[in-house]
């Protein structure tokens, strides 16, 4: 905002992600959430199942070094003889090779070592603990850290009994590092590529799906309306997609074609308007040709009732006149019925000379044309073919040169020139009138826009001569650089004939 609170157009380019990146990004979010939290909850799910199978094995070894033990051991917990001890140990060393127990130890009901494995870790024997093993109480199982490197480690204890007696206990230490951790350790990779293979399948299937059910019918919706938007109005989309979509389709389906009949009646009804102006020039123009046929029936009359004392020849004479004004008021009477006429709208192969000529006779007995001259050029040869109505465009015609001589007030000369350049016809109107002021040369195209007085204007000649041409795949523009009065161009693409593209005779 400025000071004054005007607000300032924000011209910095910002990028706008399509409505598919958008919500695959969202997917991705979704997914990366949805698999993190399944994974979680699995991670310690396996976690706990893998506690307590450590727990179960643990109590399983302690008790078969118990067992061990009291085959070993007297009544009193006192072991029998040196060669007992050594085989004692023996048998916890391979107990420990096969269970990948880290410790085990056999202690007597006065916490005394009878036997260990490996030797030095009976030392750090809990002496509660061993009373209540020994005592017949639980807990038989301890965590802690353990007193070399701090690593975590599971004991278990279990009774030594020697004919129904508790005499002893006997001690396992396994290794008890978090359950999570060992999860990971174990399966951490095979978790990624899962994690990935599944981001992967719904981020690809999220995209065909987005792309055929959103983004493509989308794609079709913005190449109709632009197309719309370019004057094509024939524009139906076909939709099967969601319903959504396709009710929208509809829905822009029954604009185009509302938009299409409004725009017809619109074109109708300015012609209309045109026909008007010309028809009430016609009526004051076939007056003079009724006059002089009145003339020549008065004195043909008269002679009948004189018993014919005109000579042959001037009776022949007065009748070819009377011929020759008849005819030339039932050619301006043709013409202009015929342009009134709602013409054949489908485009067609046209000599756009042809569509001037038809024009200018139609204008020509006009009173306003009267001092108008109208050059054409070339002259004489065909022009390049166009593909386009010829009704639609005498229309365009008629208008430009109307509003030319309007502008010259009716005297003047107006060039129509023609000249094919790349691919395209240009058909240039020029006058010697005015012109039109820069700031008005975009207003003019405005539908309604007038600087006529009220019942001469309609305002509607350019914006819907422009339409019409633009409809033909043309445009219609002011020349900016017309070097007097207004010249208007209308550049439609050259109709490729069986030959090629007609070319304009030197
Ligand atoms: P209308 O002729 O009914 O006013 P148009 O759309 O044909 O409607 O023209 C709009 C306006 O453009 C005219 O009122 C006039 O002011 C201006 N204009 C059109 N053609 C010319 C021209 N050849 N020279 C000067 N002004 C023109």
């Amino acid at each position: 905002m400025t000071k004054q609170g005007v607000a300032i157009p924000d011209n910095r380019r910002r990028i706008r992600l399509g409505l598919r990146a958008q919500i695959l990004l969202g997917l991705a979010a979704v997914t990366l959430i949805a698999i993190l939290t399944t994974g979680f909850l699995a991670l310690w799910a396996a976690g706990n199942t893998l506690r307590a199978h450590r727990e179960t094995e643990a109590v399983t070894l302690a008790s078969a070094a118990a067992r061990m033990a009291s085959a070993l051991v007297d009544r009193h917990g006192e072991i029998a003889s040196y060669e007992s001890r050594e085989q004692l140990q023996a048998a916890l060393s391979s107990l420990s090779e096969r269970s990948g127990g880290i410790g085990f130890s056999v202690l007597s009901a006065d916490h005394s070592v009878i036997a260990a494995w490996p030797p030095r870790s009976a030392r750090d024997v809990d002496p509660p603990i061993a009373n209540s093993v020994v005592a017949g109480i639980p807990p038989v199982l301890q965590y802690r850290n353990s007193p070399g490197d701090g690593a975590t480690q599971l004991l278990a204890y279990a009774g030594i009994e020697v004919k129904g007696r508790v005499v002893g206990a006997a001690r396992a230490v396994l290794d008890a590092p978090a359950p999570v951790q060992v999860v990971l350790r174990r399966s951490g990779w095979l978790l990624l590529g899962l994690v990935c293979a599944d981001a992967l399948l719904v981020l690809s299937l999220g995209y065909f799906v987005l792309t055929q059910m959103v983004v493509r019918p989308l794609r079709e919706m913005e190449r109709a309306t632009a197309q719309v938007g370019v004057g094509d109005w024939d524009q139906h989309i076909d939709l099967s997609g969601p319903s959504e979509l396709s009710a929208l389709a509809r829905a822009f389906n029954q604009m185009t074609s509302s938009l299409a009949t409004q725009r017809e009646q619109l074109i109708r009804s300015e012609k209309l308007a045109s026909v008007g102006q010309l028809a009430a020039g016609v009526a004051h123009e076939i007056g003079n040709p009724l006059a002089a046929i009145l003339g020549y029936v008065d004195i043909l009359r008269a002679d009948a009732a004189s018993a014919g004392r005109l000579p042959d020849a001037e009776r022949r004479d007065a009748l070819d006149r009377v011929k020759a004004e008849t005819q030339r008021i039932n050619r301006i009477i043709r013409d202009l019925l015929e342009y009134s006429r709602p013409s054949h709208e489908e485009p067609s192969l046209i000599d756009p000379l042809l569509v001037v000529r038809s024009a200018q006779a139609l204008l020509a007995p006009q009173a306003r044309f009267r001092e108008v001259r109208i050059t054409v050029t070339p002259e004489g040869s065909s022009w390049p073919a166009v593909m386009v109505s010829q009704g639609r465009m005498t229309q365009v015609l008629v208008n430009l040169l109307l509003n030319a001589a309007d502008a010259m007030d009716g005297k003047g000369q107006v060039a129509v020139t023609c000249e094919s350049v790349a691919g395209r016809v240009r058909i240039a109107v020029g006058d010697e009138g005015p012109g039109i002021a820069r700031e008005l040369r975009r207003k003019v195209f405005d539908p309604f826009f007038t600087t006529k007085p009220p019942g001469q204007g309609t305002g509607l000649g350019l914006s819907i001569s422009r339409s019409i041409v633009e409809s033909y795949g043309g445009t219609l523009e002011q020349d900016p650089e017309a070097a007097r009065g207004a010249r208007f161009v209308i550049d439609l693409p050259a109709a490729a004939s069986s030959s090629g593209t007609q070319e304009l005779a030197p």
